[in-house]
């Protein structure tokens, strides 16, 4: 039993019948008064049974209206380096220790890179994300990547986000002066998980770039990767971590193994496992930006909608080395289920 205010919660008794949708409303109403949701309550959410699942959404939905209303900003990726990385991320086709057939290429051109931007705000993106794979930026790509953000800041009205791996505090501090808005570095899962995933660099390294990214003036986007074979707990405790470290803008990816990955035998996750843990991150994370991101086609399939219950932001256009299921079709789901494209207005 969980009690919240005056109203209590039957969320641990859920017996043959499940709970009812009183339930999930009470603790979202707890949230949006201010409370915030505890270890065992999400949890509770990821576990909560099958039949819960509309309800679960439906109270997901009013915590993220309150903050973003019916919205969903896009978001555009620019896989400005692929392949060629040194590190042996186990679920990353670019990885030093992958054979999947991708393409591979050095840092894209500042011409390339500028166009990418005005193609994504045909898009309707709000934001358009230069990714480059690597450990961390060399000098001569952080002055490109810089290049271009000036450029595209000077002649097209989009947001800007990097992803260059690790990053010291003065190449936070540059990337911060040429015009970028925002860092994304994502923890990808709990802190005790982590070194199953990688040893070439450690959970800590990345908490110190997200923290030297904040101490530059980025806003920061960090999230995660769901279905590489973490347990509840972990999906709790990093959704836990990446409030605990006030990002603004949290991506939820879910594996689409990959062939040639140490990870590529993995079973993908069911659309409601991956539904259930977007709900756990909006309870947790009630007002900061929460996008379905990749693996959304491959694993959400036809319950791509009900992801825009607890999520305001989606990819459009595709992935680092997959593609997406391309904007005229992101475009008519958004309509269809009674969404619109928003405009970013930052905090
Ligand atoms: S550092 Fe980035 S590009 Fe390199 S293996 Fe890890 S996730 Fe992939």
């Amino acid at each position: 039993m969980l009690t919240v205010g005056a109203c209590t919660i039957r969320i641990a008794e859920w017996g043959v019948n499940g709970v009812t949708d009183m339930d999930w409303i009470s603790l979202a109403e707890a949230v949006l008064g201010g409370r915030s949701v505890t270890r065992d309550e999400a949890l509770a959410i990821v576990r909560s049974p099958e039949d819960d699942l509309l309800a679960l959404l439906h109270a997901a939905f009013l915590i993220r209206r309150r903050a973003f209303g019916r919205d969903v900003h896009l978001h555009v990726i620019d896989n400005a380096k692929s392949g060629l990385c040194t590190e042996d991320c186990a679920f990353c086709s670019q990885s030093a220790v992958a054979t999947t057939a991708i393409p591979e290429y050095d840092l894209q051109s500042v011409e390339t890179i500028v166009e990418g931007a005005r193609k994504a705000k045909t898009c309707g993106a709000v934001r358009y994300c230069i990714v480059t794979s690597g450990r961390g930026p060399a000098d001569a790509e952080l002055d490109r990547v810089c290049d271009a953000v000036a450029r595209i800041r000077a002649g097209t009205d989009i947001q800007i986000c990097t992803s260059l791996g690790l990053l010291t505090g003065a190449q936070a501090a540059r990337l911060a002066a040429a015009g970028v808005n925002r860092y994304n570095h994502n923890l990808e899962t709990s802190q005790a998980r982590y070194a199953s995933l990688c040893s070439a660099h450690t959970w800590q390294d990345r908490v110190e770039t997200i923290r030297r990214a904040k101490a530059a003036g980025l806003e920061v986007c960090c999230g995660g990767l769901i279905g590489t074979g973490e347990s509840d707990e972990d999906r709790v405790d990093m959704a836990l971590a990446i409030r605990d470290l006030g990002v603004d803008s949290i991506p939820v990816n879910f594996l689409d193994p990959r062939p040639g990955t140490p990870l590529e035998g993995r079973p993908r996750l069911s659309p409601s496992e991956c539904l259930r843990v977007l709900a756990m991150v909006r309870f947790v994370c009630p007002d900061r930006e929460i996008r379905v991101a990749g693996g959304r086609e491959a694993c959400i399939r036809s319950l791509q909608p009900l992801a825009l219950w607890p999520a305001n932001s989606m990819f459009t256009e595709g992935y680092l080395t997959t593609p997406g299921q391309g904007w005229e079709r992101d475009q008519a789901m958004l309509a269809d289920a009674g969404f619109r494209v928003g405009h970013w207005v930052s905090a």
